[in-house]
Order: C-alpha cells, then sequence, then structure tokens
C-alpha cells in the first residue's frame, strides 16, 4: 500500500510503497477514507512523542470502512463504517474495566505506538472495544475530524469542563480543538469568549457561535479582557492550544471557584509550565487534564451531530491528497490553516 513514511525525526517523510498491515487476531484492518492532520502529527514527527519507534507512519484522525476482521472480532465486519478514538483502550486495565479508556495502562494510539492512517490501510487492535460505527449521514471527511480534536474537546467541555447553560466558558487557542470548543460550549447554552492572534481564526469563531473574541496581540492582557467581557472572569476555561502561555492566561481568567481543562498537549520544553498556584488555592480554582474520549461515550457526541445541535463539518477547512500531506504535516507550525486539514481517499 502506499504510505506516508519517514525514517528520521525532522527530516521529509516520503510518499512509499509499504506492506499492507495484518490483521490483528482482536483487531481489524481498516480502508481509510479520509484521515485529519493535527498538531499531534507534527509534534510526533519533530521527535517531541516518546511512543514513536522509526521507521513511522503518522496519522490517527481516521474514518474508513472495515477491511478484515480478525478471528477474535465479534461485533464489526467487513464493509462496517467506522471511526476510532486517537487513544485506544486495551480493555481489561483497571482505567478500562471502569469506563475510562482514554486514560488506559496499556494504550493503543494509532499514528503514535503504532503505524497510522496516512496510508491506504491501518490496522485497529482490540476492535471490540475501540471502533465506533458511524452513521450514514455523517460522511467520511466529517468523521475523520471527530477521533481526535472534535471528540476530544466534547469530553473536555461537556465531561471534564461541566460547561453549563448561562457560563462564560473562554477558549485560549483556536485551531482544530479550540473551534470545536467554541461550537460544542456554545451548544451546551455557555457563552463562549474565544482567545487566539488569528484574526481569521477569530472570525471562524464567532461563526461557530463564540459571543466575544479576543485578540491576544491587540490587548494589553488576555486575562484582563477577558475580566472585562465575562464580568469578573471565566465560570470555566481551556488551554486548547498547549502553551505555558495560553495555560497560565486560562487559569488566570478564571473567576472564583473557576474550573481550567488542559486539552492541548504540553510537550518537550513546554511540559513544565508556570502555574499561578497562589490563585488556585485562594479562589479554589479547579484543574483537570482531559485527554481524548472513549469509543462508548461517541454516543451523546454522535446523537447531537444527529440532531443538527452539533456540526463538526463546519469545522474542515481544507481538503488534501495523500501526497500533499507531507508539506502540511511539515510546515504545520508555519502555516498552521484555519479550520481541519482532511487527506480524503488515501
Ligand atoms: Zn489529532
Ligand atoms: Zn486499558
Amino acid at each position: 500500500m502506499l504510505a506516508v513514511h519517514y525514517d528520521a525525526f525532522r527530516a521529509a517523510p516520503r510518499l512509499l510503497e509499504v506492506p499492507d498491515p495484518a490483521v490483528p487476531p482482536d483487531g481489524a484492518v481498516v480502508r481509510v477514507m479520509a484521515t485529519g492532520v493535527c498538531r499531534s502529527d507534527w509534534h510526533g514527527w519533530m521527535g517531541h512523542d516518546p511512543d514513536i519507534r522509526l521507521p513511522h507512519v503518522p496519522g490517527h484522525e481516521l474514518a474508513g470502512v472495515v477491511e478484515a476482521v480478525g478471528a477474535e472480532v465479534r461485533g464489526w465486519r467487513r464493509g462496517d463504517r467506522v471511526t476510532v478514538p486517537f487513544v485506544c483502550g486495551c480493555g481489561g486495565c483497571r482505567e478500562c474495566r471502569t469506563g475510562n479508556h482514554q486514560v488506559c495502562e496499556a494504550q493503543f494510539q494509532p499514528g503514535f505506538t503504532h503505524w497510522g492512517s496516512f496510508a491506504r490501510f491501518v490496522a485497529i487492535h482490540r476492535a471490540d472495544v475501540n471502533l465506533v460505527g458511524l452513521p450514514e449521514a455523517i460522511d467520511f471527511t466529517t468523521a475523520a475530524s471527530l477521533g481526535c480534536r472534535y471528540a476530544t474537546s466534547f469530553r473536555a467541555v461537556v465531561d471534564q469542563g461541566r460547561a453549563g447553560p448561562g457560563e462564560w466558558v473562554a477558549v485560549h487557542g483556536c485551531g482544530g480543538v479550540g473551534l470545536s470548543a467554541v461550537q460544542i460550549a456554545a451548544a451546551m447554552g455557555a457563552q463562549v469568549v474565544a482567545v487566539d492572534i488569528d484574526g481569521e481564526k477569530l472570525a471562524l469563531a464567532r461563526a461557530l457561535g463564540a459571543a466575544a473574541t479576543v485578540d491576544a496581540r491587540a490587548v494589553p492582557s488576555v486575562v484582563e479582557a477577558i475580566a472585562e467581557v465575562t464580568g469578573g472572569g471565566a465560570h470555566l476555561s481551556l488551554d486548547a492550544l498547549g502553551h505555558p502561555t495560553t495555560c497560565f492566561d486560562s487559569i488566570a481568567c478564571l473567576r472564583r471557584r473557576g474550573r481550567h481543562v488542559q486539552v492541548g498537549l504540553m510537550l518537550d520544553a513546554h511540559a513544565t509550565p508556570a502555574i499561578p498556584m497562589a490563585k488556585v488555592i485562594s479562589h479554589e480554582l479547579e484543574l483537570r487534564g482531559s485527554h481524548g474520549m472513549p469509543a462508548h461515550r461517541y454516543d451523546a457526541m454522535l446523537a447531537m451531530i444527529a440532531a443538527g445541535r452539533l456540526a463538526p463539518q463546519r469545522l474542515v477547512g481544507r481538503t488534501i491528497t495523500l501526497a500533499q500531506s507531507i508539506e502540511a504535516l511539515t510546515g504545520m507550525d508555519r502555516f498552521p490553516g484555519v479550520g481541519v486539514t482532511v487527506i480524503v481517499a488515501p
């Protein structure tokens, strides 16, 4: 099969003919129909992810059709339309047994722990635990955005953040995760203030339901700007970028007893950011991480999409070919683009 393949970090990936994946006994091989290009893929290619063993095929935001299943698989068959969370659970550890596959002790992550979906086929382990059936109404390009950024935002806003009607929710960073969070928080009845340094992204945030926006380059203090917009600080705030500055601002912009959710990955030199811990104590702030979403929780999100309350297709920026994905991947830090970039029909 054709795949985007690299054998050294930070060296140009190549489009190569590689062997088709074998079908795991408990897993499935999925014919990839669409797969998103994500900042996590860029982090992986940069060498920031210790799970990646070279040579490697990136890609973790996939949707496609089951091509083959292993002998132990009960719930899936060839031809099923599926997607998969970017963190797949083992199904047997303490966390998986309590429904928390997103923090499984023995995770399978396509595109990180194993070869991913910048390819014609991808093998998914423990298919009965991790595959998610796609309703016919959701096209593959839209579905490709669900497995990582949209689902991650859904869990961050709804489950970890507990966004409620009438609350102010601040979203720091309007990339794929941030824009998803804007749409989801607005759908939950919250008022969203979106923060970014790019006017085009802020305009899209408004179109997706943000009640207010803050251009971080145009104000002396993001924290003060949010305090003004929200009348004293956000009830819930998300760092959707994963940077020491946005992390700090997200915590500092909360009102008393507010909740911060860290969604953006903090890797490499950013792994131990400064935190206004004095304020965390005196204002009884709550800090939580959010890491993907288990397959069994997709039903709630898919139901909101089916009902028209969420529209992830509006997050898709441009569609590209597998060959174009190399430039999209390696140039991600320089030309991040607006919305989610999706590779179609690799
Ligand atoms: Zn991703
Ligand atoms: Zn597990």
